[in-house]
Parts: structure tokens; sequence; C-alpha cells
């Protein structure tokens, strides 16, 4: 039952913003996520009894959001960019250099060797400078989506979350190394749990502020 209105009310307020989701619950990952076509799967450890109704919600309208302000594409868009950039700067460094290299009459694995040692070098520096813009845009999406779902249901469900998720975070954590890199990557495409709980602070001071205001 907590599971079919969950449903429901995610869909409602996913209509009301023009979105077609399909939810599925999901047994092996402890966050939610939603796909760009609208799928949307959320774990059922959130329905342990440490939650509440009001935390599904929060975290519910947070995916709602990455699907409303289409963060998945802008992602796919940004990457799909700076990729044929590296097509560019790896055709513009390799080509000179192969031909540099036959011209002065560098013999075949020599030439390879040289190839390689500047694919790499250039590779690591792109990824250097790329890969850190890439996580700034990713954490901003999450701060925008955290907006929304303070919007939707109040900040204090999204806050009573992340001060509670430590321990499913731990408990994933023991089940292997593959879920020591997800745990890693999440921390790297996440602001962190304290920038979010002070932004949702200060906004939930604003909203109690505006309530005796009115
Ligand atoms: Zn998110």
């Amino acid at each position: 039952m907590k599971k079919t209105s969950f449903k429901e009310w995610l869909e409602k307020i996913a209509e009301k913003e023009g979105l077609k989701i399909k939810v599925r619950f999901t047994k092996d990952d402890y966050t939610a996520r939603v796909r760009k076509d609208g799928t949307m799967e959320i774990p059922e450890c959130l329905f342990d009894k440490i939650f509440t109704s009001e935390e599904r919600k929060a975290i519910g309208a947070h995916e709602i959001a990455h699907l409303k302000y289409r963060h998945y594409e802008r992602e796919e868009k940004w990457r799909d960019k700076k990729f044929l950039l590296l097509f560019f700067v790896l055709s513009l460094t390799l080509l000179p250099l192969a031909i540099g290299l036959t011209l002065l009459g560098f013999d075949g694995t020599l030439s390879t060797v040289v190839i390689i040692g500047a694919l790499f070098a250039v590779v690591i520096q792109f990824s250097r400078q790329v890969l850190p813009q890439y996580f700034h845009l990713k954490r901003s999406h999450e701060l925008e989506a955290d907006k929304y779902a303070a919007e939707t249901v109040g900040p204090a469900p999204q806050i009573s979350y992340f001060e509670k998720s430590d321990r499913l975070v731990e408990e994933w954590r023991k089940k292997g190394l593959r879920w020591r890199l997800t745990i890693w990557y999440r921390k790297k495409t996440h602001p962190s749990k304290s920038e979010r709980i002070e932004r949702l602070k200060l906004r939930e001071t604003i909203k109690k502020f505006k309530e005796t205001e009115a």
C-alpha cells in the first residue's frame, strides 16, 4: 500500500509538470534515479522504517526535477561537445607529429611509442581540465533538483533524509568494490551533504520568515 500510494503521488506531481513517468521499484541500489525516457527507479530500502513518507516524497520530487529541467540531456550534450573537442585536439596533435616523425626518418616502433605517449599526455591533460567542469555541472544540477524538492515538499524532509543517509551509504559500501566505486562517483557528482543541508536550512529559515511576515 505504501508503495502504491507513493507511486500515485509521484505520477500526480509529474503530470502537473506535463511529464510522463514510469515508476519502478528496485532492490539493487540505494539511491533513486530517473532515466531520460521517464523511467524512475525507486530503491525499496527507502521504505525501511527509518524513512518517513515525507522524506520519500522529497527524494521523488528531486528526481522529477532532473526530468523537468532535462538535466541528463544537458549533460549528454555537454559530453558530446567535449568529445568532439578532444577529437580535434588529438588530430591536430597526433597527425602533424606522425608526419614530422616520418619526415625525420624515425623508424616505425619509435614513432609509435612517441605517438602513444603524446596521446596519453593529451588525454590526461584534457581530463584534468574537463572532468572537474563536468562534475561541477552535475553538482549544479543536483542543487537545482534540491531546490525544486524543497519548493514541493518543504526543505525539512530533505534535511532529515540526508541526516539519516550515512547509515544507508555505509551499508552499501560493505557490499564490495563496485559499490565503493559507485559511492566515490556519487560523491564527485553530488555536492557534499553538509553543503546541501546548509542550503536547505537557509531555505527553511527564509520560508519561516515569510510565514511570520504574512
Ligand atoms: Zn539528483
